[in-house]
């Protein structure tokens, strides 16, 4: 039977070039986004014309009822996820004496809240399928080192890599196991580039990444090739750290 894979966040970005990789590599998947619908059909069209099962699930991460209701029902019809990459995530940039609480609410009800609105569903069936499974989550240069202006998105990106380690040692006893990617400066729409030259400057490979470059990680440490790799944090960022 062909292993489902849920990707949190997949309409675009870095989560889209996850699914579409995972797809190339003979999964099923369940597409999602929060408004993005039409961008998230549109992956779904690619992952089926490549041969391959998708569905497309549509709720905002930080509603908890919403994700568990969907995603129940998801597993319901069409099966429990062999793996789950939690990708989904916002920015709210302000430097601390001048960021709002909603600035800070709304980045750690999506980012962390959100993780555990997905992952609360999902796991006890995985559990209970006996067969393994694959966790990834999405953390950032940011949550390792921290950065300007990102007091509340380092916060939930170093939180993540909390999450991530004590679910592996929970997990790892019924072969699931739970790692966190890293990423640096990606091209996707999260990046603003007032500062390109700057910030490229202090990345030893002189460029951003490329959301494909963080999809070839995912892809590994969700396949049979990293069944003996986890509680890991491992970077993608042109070697800034
Ligand atoms: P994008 O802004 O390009 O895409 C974000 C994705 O997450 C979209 O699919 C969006 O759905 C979805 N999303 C956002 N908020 C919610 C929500 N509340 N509920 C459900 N879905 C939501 O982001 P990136 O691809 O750049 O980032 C993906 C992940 O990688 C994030 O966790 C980010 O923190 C992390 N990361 C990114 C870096 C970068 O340089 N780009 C660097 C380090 C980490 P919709 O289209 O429907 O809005």
């Amino acid at each position: 039977m062909v292993k489902r894979v849920l990707v949190t966040g997949s309409s675009r970005g870095i989560g889209k070039a996850v699914a579409l990789k995972l797809a190339s590599s003979g999964y099923d998947i369940a597409v999602h986004c929060r408004g993005g619908r039409e961008a998230a059909e549109q992956v779904k069209d690619e992952i089926q014309a490549m041969g391959r099962e998708a569905v497309v699930l549509q709720f905002d991460v930080a509603d908890r009822q919403a994700a568990k209701d969907i995603i129940e029902a998801d597993m319901e019809a069409n099966g429990v996820y062999f793996g789950v990459v939690c990708n989904a995530g916002i920015t709210r940039d302000n430097a601390f004496p001048a960021m709002t609480d909603d600035e800070w609410d709304s980045v750690i009800h999506t980012n962390l809240d959100g993780l555990y609105n997905v992952l609360k569903p999902i796991i006890m069936p995985l559990v209970r399928a006996r067969k393994g499974g694959r966790i990834v989550t999405m953390s950032s240069i940011s949550g390792l080192a921290g950065n300007r202006g990102q007091a509340n998105y380092s916060a939930t990106k170093a939180a993540i890599t909390g999450v991530t380690k004590t679910l592996a040692l929970e997990l790892g006893k019924r072969g699931i196991t739970v790692n966190c990617v890293a990423p640096g400066v990606i091209e996707t729409d999260m990046i603003d580039d007032v500062f390109e030259k700057e910030i490229k400057a202090m990345i030893p490979l002189r460029r951003f990444g490329k959301a494909e470059e963080v999809a070839n990680l995912v892809d590994f440490l969700v396949s049979d090739g990293a069944a003996y790799i986890t509680r890991q944090v491992i970077s993608v960022n042109g070697g800034m750290l």
